[in-house]
């Protein structure tokens, strides 16, 4: 198993999430497709960028990189980060990444984000039909987009139900794709798309409730 090195400690902060929380509200704070332009901002996102695994091919050799907010292509309700390099090329960087043990994701992150991404369609059908807006997490008024929550079951149970327990889950194959995304191959995404379909109970709720909900 790997060893988790609570590396921010060394600048204060006690908890991970207190360095998470203060990272999202920076980068929210930044318009889409903008730059970092703050020093002590720069200053604080490479430190955490720096512990991302792959850093060292993101920056190459780069010692006077920008970095740039994106909105997700994924997931439209994310902001993710870009290096701007010094030779002009352009990179995508997590820096939730770079904040898990190793600077790496698990593995059984990257299948839970293959999962979702192999029924984006089924999700965007539910919030393109959706009229309901109320939480169904904290039962008040959605007032700006709905997000669609597996209520009941929640995804890792359908994750599950379907792949197995961690030990199958290991063995699944998973490949990388262009900004973050992960994906399986045809066949088992054809199938766990179907299952989903069946399975799974879509309701709208704030996004920020599913967070909560997924970190408890
Ligand atoms: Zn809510």
């Amino acid at each position: 198993m790997a060893k988790t090195i609570k590396w921010w400690i060394e600048r204060n902060y006690k908890t991970k999430k207190s360095l998470t929380d203060e990272i999202r509200n920076l980068i929210n704070q930044i318009d889409d497709d903008c730059f970092i332009t703050e020093e002590k901002d720069i200053e604080l996102l490479t430190w955490v960028l720096s512990h991302h695994h792959d850093y060292l091919n993101k920056i190459n050799g780069s010692t006077n990189f920008k970095i740039r907010v994106r909105r997700s292509l994924v997931n439209s309700g994310n902001k993710e980060l870009l290096i701007l390099r010094d030779d002009g090329t352009e990179i995508d960087i997590s820096w939730t990444k770079a904040l898990n043990p190793q600077g790496s994701s698990t593995h059984k992150e990257d299948l839970r984000n293959a999962a979702v991404q192999a029924v984006n369609d089924q999700i965007i059908e539910f919030k393109d039909k959706n009229t309901d807006t109320i939480c169904c997490l904290c039962k008040k008024q959605i007032e700006d987009k709905i997000e669609a929550c597996h209520y009941e079951p929640r995804l890792n149970e359908l994750l599950t139900q379907f792949f197995g327990n961690d030990e199958e889950m290991e063995k699944i194959d998973i490949k990388d794709g262009s900004y973050a995304s992960r994906y399986f191959n045809p066949e088992l995404s054809e199938k766990w798309a179907t299952f989903h379909a069946n399975q799974a109970t879509l309701k709208p709720a704030h996004k920020k409730c599913i967070r909560q909900r997924k970190s408890n």
